[in-house]
């Protein structure tokens, strides 16, 4: 398994893979489908973790009752997660019931950035799979935390009537953009399979799942019934792989975490892993990938390549920043990754906003292709 290099957060360093659960829009079942998918994973022998990251409306309270709700602290400050059914667990519904009244005023970069806190504070240990449970939406929030945090995949969720194909297309790209491959699509309450005839009930008409087939390729997609028995398993704290991991809605949750599984590993067997950008005082600075290859950049041919707003202008494309205004000896005083994808550079001139893609990188300074 070629599972990038450890992360900027120790925390996060004993975890194998991160699963994102995310949907465009609140309410079609996401973390209903993230608990049993964790659950369907845990039951394949795998050690699961399941972050509720949704802020807003933390569900994981509900959905399971570890008998311990207390929370302690490590010697090294990390939060101890909660454990129940096999699962490790953190909401913030545990750590402040009162948090879903105060998250209406934080803002958009906060919100991230607390839930990135969170995610980063816990003492996960060692994990097969850490499930982080998305706030609903594909914008800066959802963008922000995908670029904040080593997501190696991401299940979008959805439901026939709220899904256009649109929406589902955003939540690939938004993924897509920072290099986070969407490993399955749920359409969740697809249909309500008769208790008699056993026919399958489109009450919500066709979701998107055949079109994404015919135009994207896309083999991972599934179909979860409408079935009373998931919202009452999930409003009782039981969710229904744990209550009856026989049935065959349960199934269904098995073969998803299947094919993800499958996925994933197969992703990161094929990834050539993800570079890393250094610079030792006096030299070229380094992207250097996991294969050997070194590419070289002059530092202040690095800065000034710099894309942020102050730099480049956002709307025409216009370069802000002239050479002679450099200074020709700048160095970068911090390199850090940022997600799977990109570095972020703070710079001796006190430039503090560049943060290049790899791919960016490779494309202007890899003079070997
Ligand atoms: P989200 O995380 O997208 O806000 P939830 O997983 O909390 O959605 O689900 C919203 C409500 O719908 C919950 O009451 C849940 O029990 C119920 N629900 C989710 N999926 C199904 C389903 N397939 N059939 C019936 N009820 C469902």
């Amino acid at each position: 398994m070629s599972k990038p290099a450890a992360t900027q957060y120790p925390s996060l360093d004993g975890v194998q893979r991160i699963l994102a659960v995310s949907s465009c829009k609140g309410g079609v079942g996401k973390s209903t489908t993230a608990i049993n998918t964790a659950l369907a994973l845990s039951r394949y022998g795998l050690r699961v973790g399941v972050l509720d990251a949704d802020i807003y409306g933390p569900s994981l309270p509900t959905l399971v009752r570890p008998e311990e709700t207390t929370l302690y602290q490590s010697e090294e400050g990390l939060i101890q997660p909660l454990e129940a059914l096999g699962l490790k667990l953190m909401s913030f519904g545990w750590i402040d019931p009162e948090q879903q009244r105060g998250a209406a005023i934080l803002r958009g970069p906060m919100v991230s950035q607390v839930v990135s806190q969170l995610a980063t504070r816990v003492a996960w240990g060692e994990l097969d799979y850490l499930i982080i449970d998305f706030p609903p939406g594909t914008g800066d929030i959802q963008l922000t935390l995908t670029q904040q945090l080593p997501i190696d995949a991401a299940v979008i969720v959805t439901t026939p009537q709220n899904l256009s194909f649109v929406d589902v297309v955003k939540g690939i790209q938004m993924f897509d953009t920072v290099k986070v491959p969407t490993v399955a699509v749920v359409e969740n309450m697809s249909y309500f399979q008769c208790g008699s005839c056993g026919e399958k009930q489109r009450i919500f008409g066709e979701g998107a799942r055949e079109k994404l087939v015919q135009q994207f390729g896309f083999q991972h997609t599934f179909e979860l019934p409408l079935d009373p028995r998931l919202s009452k398993s999930g409003d009782e704290g039981m969710p229904l792989v744990a209550e009856l991991p026989d049935d065959p809605v349960s199934q269904i949750y098995y073969q998803i975490a299947e094919k993800a599984h499958g996925e994933i590993n197969r992703l990161l067997q094929d990834n050539p892993g993800t570079p890393t950008l250094s610079y030792n005082v006096g030299q070229n600075c380094e992207l250097t990938y996991p294969d050997g290859r070194i590419v070289e950049i002059p530092p202040f041919e690095l800065r000034f390549a710099c894309r942020c707003a102050a730099c480049v202008s956002e709307y025409t494309g216009e370069q802000l920043v002239k050479r002679e205004e450099l200074d020709p000896d700048v160095y970068p005083t911090e390199i850090l990754p940022v997600g799977q994808y990109a570095a972020s550079v703070k710079w001796s001139d006190e430039h503090r906003s560049s943060i290049y893609p790899y791919d960016y990188l490779q494309e202007k300074f890899d003079i070997s292709e």
